[in-house]
């Protein structure tokens, strides 16, 4: 599997700044993922990839439902639909898609 975790992701208009080895403090060391909307911050601390990328859909899915549905998903829907959806990018390959051309811009003028 193949995912480069974005270093920022827009939602909803706001550019949240995405943080890995996120040092989280000792009273949260077990944690995997943190989304902090106040300073605009998705937070992840796993160095297992295919963690992270689960963890950064479901901070992803937390700032969606902050954003367009009052943060009325509870920790547990966040859990199951964050796993859906990195099932899906996984079942379709969609991991692995390579960028066409060769980056420069084609636009003239
Ligand atoms: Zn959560």
């Amino acid at each position: 599997m193949e995912f480069t975790l974005p270093k920022k992701v827009k939602i909803a208009g706001l550019t949240y700044y995405v943080l890995s080895d996120y040092p989280f403090p000792p009273h949260n060391a077990d944690l995997a993922g943190q989304i902090a909307p106040d300073d605009l911050e998705i937070r992840l601390s796993t160095k297992e990839p295919e963690v992270e990328s689960l963890y950064f859909w479901h901070e992803v899915l937390h700032a969606i439902d902050i954003h367009y549905n009052n943060d009325k998903l509870d920790e547990e829907v966040i859990m199951r639909l964050a796993h859906g959806i990195h099932q899906v990018l996984k079942d379709n390959e969609m991991y692995n898609v390579k960028r066409r051309g060769n980056g420069r811009s084609k636009a003239k003028g």
